[in-house]
Order: structure tokens, then sequence, then C-alpha cells
């Protein structure tokens, strides 16, 4: 079942910089994909058009069978919570607890006054246990984030994702920053969800070694372009 598809993408940023072109690609549901490449490949910037923090320029790119592109309002916002996002260097706050962290993964279900003041409703409280326990974080529920390592910080930060029961969930460079056993922990994680929760998972990856372990399939991109898109089952070293 496709779940994403790009259609002759292309995506020329307001300073003229290519950041893809031509992207012909259909992701399915379940998969966990590879995006591989160099620095500025576009990496970053195919990811970021699956839940609209950067629009396209050209081509069409649908979810679930419906074009994205016009999305606006209640469409867009829909959208945006069926995709978990996280980042290199996480973009938690750092002076709040795990806790605190996490339960802002609901903030866009609240009104604004409520979620300042903290007011989370049970159910949610609940959930962030929930979340928090997938990826092997609830001791720490109530530590101030700035005391954990970078692999916990990085599995708070899956655990505020999952906190919009996401349908994707797309990682940025999710272990640029982190050691070789941390990296293990949080790959783990994203391995867990898409198996055990049928979470669709893209990770940009700078290591193929790791991409070959974890991904089902493999996508590469070069100056924008797809250059390489294979299952992990034909990949070959030589590639
Ligand atoms: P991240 O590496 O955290 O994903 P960004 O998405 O901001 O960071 O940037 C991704 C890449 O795009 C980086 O290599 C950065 O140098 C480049 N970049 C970001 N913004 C601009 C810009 N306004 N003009 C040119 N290049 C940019
Ligand atoms: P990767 O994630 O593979 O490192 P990116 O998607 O970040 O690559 O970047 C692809 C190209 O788009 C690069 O040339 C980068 O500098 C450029 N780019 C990224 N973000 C911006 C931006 N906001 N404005 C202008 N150019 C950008």
């Amino acid at each position: 079942q496709v779940l994403i598809e790009f259609d002759n993408v292309q995506k020329v940023y307001p300073n003229g910089t290519v950041g893809l072109k031509d992207i012909n690609l259909k992701l399915y549901k379940g998969e966990f994909v590879a995006v591989v490449g160099l620095s500025g490949a576009g990496k970053s910037t195919l990811l970021r058009t699956i839940n609209r923090m950067h629009d396209i320029t050209g081509g069409d790119l649908k979810v679930n069978g419906q074009s994205i592109v016009g999305y606006k309002g209640k469409n867009l916002r829909n959208l945006r919570r069926s995709i978990g996002m996280i980042f290199q260097d996480f973009n938690l706050v750092n002076r709040s607890s795990v806790r605190r962290n996490v339960l802002s993964g609901r903030v866009g279900y609240y009104s604004t006054w409520k979620s300042s003041l903290g007011l989370f409703s049970a159910e949610d409280k609940k959930r962030a246990v929930q979340a928090l326990d997938r990826v092997n974080m609830t001791e720490k529920i109530y530590t101030r984030v700035d005391q954990l390592s970078g692999g916990q910080q990085q599995r708070v930060a899956i655990a505020r994702a999952l906190m919009q029961d996401p349908q994707i969930m797309l990682a940025d460079e999710p272990i640029a920053s982190l050691d070789p056993l941390t990296t293990t922990a949080v790959m783990d994680d994203l391995l867990n969800l898409n198996k055990e929760l049928g979470i669709t998972v893209l990770a940009n990856l700078h290591s193929v070694p790791l991409a070959m372990k974890y991904a089902d399939r493999i996508v590469g991109l070069r100056d924008g372009q797809l250059v390489y898109d294979k299952p992990i089952a034909e990949v070959k070293e030589e590639d």
C-alpha cells in the first residue's frame, strides 16, 4: 500500500538553490527506509517536504493518496499530527523535565493557555508514561533534559513524537551527534516503533552499514536527485 508518493517533485529554495530535482518515489506503509547521501544531497529537504515544513515548487506529493500540496488549516494540522519528527540536535526544551517535554508532543491538541499552565488530561499523562516506556526512559520522567546524555535525549524526542500517534516517523540524522553505543539504543527504538507499532520510518543516515542493518530499503540522493533505490536484499557492497 503506497503511503507517500513523490511525483516529479522539485524543490528550489527562494535563493535559487536546488534542494530536490525530478524526484519520483513511492514509499509503502510499514517500510523502514534509510535515505543516504552526502551532506547537501537533499536528504533533509526530502523529509521536510513530507510534513510540509518545506513546500515543494514543482510536481506533486501525495500522502495516503491525497495531494498535500494545497493543504491548509485543518488538513495541514492533521497531516502534521500524523507525522512525528526527530532531529540531529533533539530540539527539546533543555531546562524542562522529560515529562513536560514529552507532554508538549500533545500541545497542538490543547488551547495555548491550558498547555502553558501544564494542564494536561489524565489520559495524556498516561500516554506520556507509555511513550517513555517504549523507549525505556520511564525512570527519568522527572529529570531535567539537560542532565541526560545525547542518546537519552534523542529517546525522549522519540517519545514526544509518539504522543501524536504518528503514522510516519521522520528522523533527520537522528544519530549524527551520538556515540556508537547510544546510536544502537536509538536505532533499536526506531526499529521497535516500526515493527511493533507499524509506524513507517524514514531516516536520513550518513552510515551505509547502519542503513543496511536497520532499513528495509535504501534510497540514495546526490545533488537533489534520486540516484539509488533498492530493497535491502538487493543492496550489494560495491553499490
Ligand atoms: P539541519 O542540518 O539541522 O537539518 P537546516 O535544515 O537548517 O539544518 O540546514 C540544512 C542544510 O541546508 C545545511 O547544510 C545548511 O547549511 C543549509 N542551509 C540552511 N539554510 C540555508 C540557507 N538559507 N541558504 C543556504 N543554505 C542553507
Ligand atoms: P542534506 O540533508 O542531504 O544534507 P539538505 O536537504 O539539507 O541536504 O540540502 C540540500 C541543498 O539545499 C543544499 O544545497 C542546501 O544548502 C540547500 N538548502 C537547504 N535548506 C535550505 C534553505 N532553507 N535555503 C536555501 N538552501 C537550502
